[in-house]
This record gives C-alpha cells, structure tokens and sequence, in this order.
C-alpha cells in the first residue's frame, strides 16, 4: 500500500508498505482520509519523528477486513477512531480528565503508527460508527473537533463573555467555531495572516485583528477592552505574553498550541488580577462521540473549517511547509492516494 513515510532529515516520502493484518480483536480499517494536524508539522519539520514512521492521527474511514473474533463490526462500516479511557481511578481521571491520566503508559511520541497510508489497523474497542448523513471525509475532523470541544469546556466559557483567540490555524478557527455554537459572540481573533483572519471572520469571529494591535498596557493596569478568557492557539511566545496582558480581572489563559520557545509569564499581573492559566490536552471523558455528534447536526461552518482541495500521499510534505507558513486557513485533509 501506498505511505506517507517520514525518511529524516525533514522529509517525506511515499514508499510502497506490506497491507498490516488485522489481529484478533481488531479491525483493518480503509483510510478516506487523515487531516494534517499541528503535532505532525512540529514532529516532520522540526525533525523529532523517528525515521521510518507513518505519521497522521486525525483519520476517518471503511473497515476492510475484522480478525478474530470480532463479531460486533461489520467489513464496510464507517469509522472514526476513539479514545483510550483512563483507568477511572488516578486524580485526573476523577476529575474526568482521563486523557492525562496518571496511570497511562508514557506516551512515546515518536513511535507512531498513523494514517498517511492506504490501511491501518485499530483494535475494535477503539471505534466510532460515523452517523448516517455525515461524510466519511468530514469525519475526519473528529478528532480535532474534540480537541476544540475539550479546551472550550475545561475554560468554562460563558455566552456573554468577551473572548481573545490568537492564532487562527485550524485548531483556533475550530475553536472559534465551537463557541458560536456556545452563545458566544464577543469573539476577536489576533492572526498575522490576511487569509486566515478572513477564515476566522467566515467562522464566526466578530473582529479580527493583527497581533501589533493587542496593546501592552502597563503594570496594574487593564487594557481598554478586556476578555475574560483567552485561547492561545498559535504556540508562539508573544503571542502568550500579550495574550495574558489583554485579560480582565478573574480572567483565564488557556494555552492549546504548542511550541519550541515558552513565553515569559508575568506572574506579578497574574496576582494583582488573580488571573488563571490553564493547560487544554486532548480529549473530554465523554471521548469523541459529542464531536461527531456536532459534526453531523450541520452546526459548524465545515466549509470554511476545511480546505477545499485534498491533497494526495506525495503532496503531503509541501502542504506541511505551507501550513506552517500560515498559507493555508483551515484543516487539510489527506486522501492516501498518490498521483500516477
Ligand atoms: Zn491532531
Ligand atoms: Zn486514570
């Protein structure tokens, strides 16, 4: 089968892979399609993968065969995948946060067998049917969906709410898109590029702006126009510290994109405004079955949250450098096929 592989060095390459088989308990699922998700760009162009690996988690697709035992899912199905339930227990899962739960084996984050390649395999007890009238290409969007979904709920927004989001990437314009579903409508995006301010405008911001614009006010003091929570979603370090500066009194920090430099926290403005910052990660309890359930009632603009042009097994690697150069607004979806 035709792989999206990582061969070092930056790069991707497609390579010809065995078709994996489908063990007892699991299922062998036809990929449709993979988004391109921020980690894969931090993990190819930054060079942290591990030579060798398929990268890509955001994927939706057909199961083509079941191995033993499975008698509960059908070849043909429609599938997306889910997430590993915490052991219920440890504090985090007792805070239904079971996607930083303490007892979870240590993530190895270079070992990853992903879903830029034609077939995968995944255990049965890890998979969602796709709701009829929702495209098995949308569905791919699941997974960040909970994500935007996730770091929504873990801030508490409240529908009159002023809101800051900086960073309208995929992960910022989803999460744009999620608080209009909320009641939220006080939302102002900072985003240094012009196509993706007018992404987050067409997702439901009601003013953008570029990030020269958010004002550093001075020691004690609040800006003219304060949010109550801000989503930092660029995962670049001035973007965090004038997202900080913009909060009112009582307000939240909520940091959703990662990055290589880590912002300077202004922990003598965090005290004077009793300000709190918090880490999104992943998933709610309720696992990835809300944000189907959202994608499917026809609520989100799915048109301006996903590039209209897929892209094949052997664009994947410039379409990284694209995304990474703010180019492209929305989320990308692979279809793992190769140009003849
Ligand atoms: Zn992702
Ligand atoms: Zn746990």
């Amino acid at each position: 089968m035709p792989a999206a592989v990582y061969v070092g060095g930056g790069d991707i390459a497609v390579r010809d892979l065995p078709v994996p088989a489908a063990g007892p308990g699991e299922a062998l699922v036809e990929v449709s399609h993979c988004g391109i998700c921020g980690s894969d760009l931090h993990l190819v162009l930054e060079e942290f993968a591990r030579p060798g690996s398929v990268l890509g988690h955001e994927w939706s697709g057909t199961i083509a065969a079941v191995g033993d035992g499975v008698i509960e899912w059908e070849v043909g199905t429609r599938v997306v995948g889910n997430p590993e339930p915490g052991c219920g227990e440890c504090r985090a899962c007792r805070s239904r946060r079971p996607s930083v739960c303490a007892r979870r084996a240590a993530t190895d984050y270079l070992a990853f067998s992903g879903a830029f390649c034609r077939y995968k395999v995944t255990p049965v007890e890890r998979l969602l049917r796709i709701p009829d009238g929702l495209s098995t290409r949308v569905a791919a969007l699941t997974e960040p969906t909970a994500i935007a979904l996730h770091t929504v709920n873990l801030a508490a927004v409240e529908p009159g709410d002023r809101v800051l989001v900086t960073g309208a990437g995929p992960v910022g314009l989803l999460i744009v898109a999620v608080l209009v579903t909320r009641g939220v409508r006080d939302i102002t995006v900072s985003e240094p590029s012009s196509v993706r301010r007018d992404r987050a405008l067409a997702v439901g911001a009601m003013r953008v702006i570029s990030p020269e614009e958010l004002v550093r006010p001075p020691m004690g003091v609040v800006v003219e126009s304060p949010v109550a929570i801000a989503f930092e979603c660029s995962g670049h370090a001035d973007a965090a510290e004038s997202a900080l500066d913009q909060l009112d009194f009582a307000g939240t920090l909520v940091f959703v994109g990662t990055g290589s430099k880590p912002p300077r926290i202004n922990h003598n403005r965090m005290i004077i405004f009793e300000l709190t910052t918090i880490g999104a990660y992943n998933y709610d309890a309720a696992g990835f079955g809300p944000a189907l359930e959202l994608l499917a009632s026809g609520a989100l603009p799915l048109d301006a949250l996903i590039e209209s042009d897929d892209v094949l097994l052997d664009d994947v690697i410039v379409t990284m450098h694209r995304l990474a150069a703010g180019e492209l607004p929305g989320k990308v979806m692979v279809r793992p096929e190769v140009s003849s």
